[in-house]
């Protein structure tokens, strides 16, 4: 560990390297045990959170999420920007390498999960799926975010039949085909310059003039061949018996409406905070974002923090996500010292 991180850090964490062992708690029960932190959610917020609480001898019990683990970035591909690998990495690879740096250093980390919280008081209760009650003096919610949606009737009937939140995912599926991307950010460039592998035309619909992504993005789409960018339009049905035939589009600033024949949507217009579980417990912004205190990870509930894409509506990318982790979970650490104290 290099000493530039500050005499804080090293005064906040236990930099003893040796693995700890989380307490288990048998699934579908509830233990007499008060454990320090329970971690809600598992991005490179909720494993960071982890790898620091886990040094710090904290023992965190993270709780994974089911089909959610990892985050955002399971279904990503290159990811370019996260500092340290000179030639990118998968985001599914960086997702495992923190999941294990966690658990090499004790994390308890489970693939479920939480049904409900009770954050007041001194001893919070989490209760997962499986009807397991785990008790615990601190909470990090680190629940990320989930895809937005057009809001359009015909959008979850013909979900996994033509309409799509994930090039990774489904992008196999449309080979030779003409498909289409709706949204103006990085997400959506990255969505579309991917489906091109498959699809023999992607058309990009957004409904500015401009892209709000960042300048290297949308030069990709410009130089990609096989997108064409539609701007100025909104899709505003999808059309489909048994799976997408086409799309109506309105034009933003004519009013003017088209018909768009394709076999694909990929919906990439952002994501909003996972915000279910807490929102009538915790204070919101009015972004949806759970309210914390400053740079802190402090949330309206003393003993509860936010880490990750569930407290920003800003930056939302992987290297802030992970920092905000290393944040809430020094929090932590001071939260339960003064406790202590
Ligand atoms: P975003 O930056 O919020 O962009 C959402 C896009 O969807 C905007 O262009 C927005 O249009 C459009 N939109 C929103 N609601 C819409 C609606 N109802 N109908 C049509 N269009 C709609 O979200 P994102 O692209 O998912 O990116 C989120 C964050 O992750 C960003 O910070 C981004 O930089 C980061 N990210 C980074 C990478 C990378 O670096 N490789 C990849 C993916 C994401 P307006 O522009 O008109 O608002």
């Amino acid at each position: 560990m290099s000493n530039d991180l500050g005499p804080s850090f090293a005064n906040a964490v236990n930099l003893n390297l040796t693995p700890v062992q989380a307490q288990e708690t048998a699934p579908g029960t509830s233990d007499d045990a008060v454990h320090d932190v329970v971690i809600v959610g598992s991005g490179p917020a909720g494993y960071t959170a982890a790898i620091y609480a886990a040094r710090a001898d904290l023992k965190p019990i993270v709780i994974a999420g089911s089909v959610t683990a990892g985050g955002e970035l399971m279904n990503t591909t290159d990811v370019e920007n996260y500092p340290g690998f000179i030639e990118g990495i998968m985001g599914p690879d960086l997702m495992t390498n923190m999941q294990q740096q966690a658990e090499r250093f004790g994390a308890d980390i489970r693939f479920e999960d939480v049904t409900s919280l009770e954050l007041d008081g001194e001893i919070k209760t989490v209760t997962v799926e499986d009807g397991t009650v785990l008790r615990t003096r601190s909470v990090i919610m680190s629940t990320g975010s989930a895809y937005r949606k057009l809001g359009l009737p015909n959008e979850e009937r013909l979900s996994g039949h033509g309409v799509s939140w994930c090039a990774t995912c489904d992008g196999f599926f449309f080979k030779e085909q003409n498909i289409a991307v709706v949204g103006g950010g990085d997400s959506a460039i990255e969505e579309a310059t991917f489906l091109t592998k498959f699809a023999s035309k992607v058309t990009l619909i957004h409904r500015r003039d401009s892209f709000r992504a960042s300048e290297i993005m949308q030069q990709r789409a410009f130089d990609d061949p096989k997108i064409e960018i539609l701007w100025n339009k909104q899709v505003t049905d999808i059309h489909g018996e048994s799976k997408v035939e086409s799309l109506t589009l309105e034009d933003t600033v004519t009013g003017e409406t088209s018909q768009l024949d394709i076999t694909g949507l990929f919906v990439a217009i952002g994501s909003d905070p996972r915000v279910d579980l807490v929102k009538d417990q915790l204070e919101l912004t009015v972004d949806g974002t759970i309210a914390v205190d400053g740079r802190s990870s402090t949330t309206s509930i003393p003993g509860v923090f936010a880490a990750g894409d569930v407290l920003d509506a800003t930056y939302r990318q992987a290297i802030t996500a992970a920092g905000s982790g290393c944040v809430a979970a020094i929090d932590v650490e001071h939260y339960l010292a003064a406790l202590d104290s």
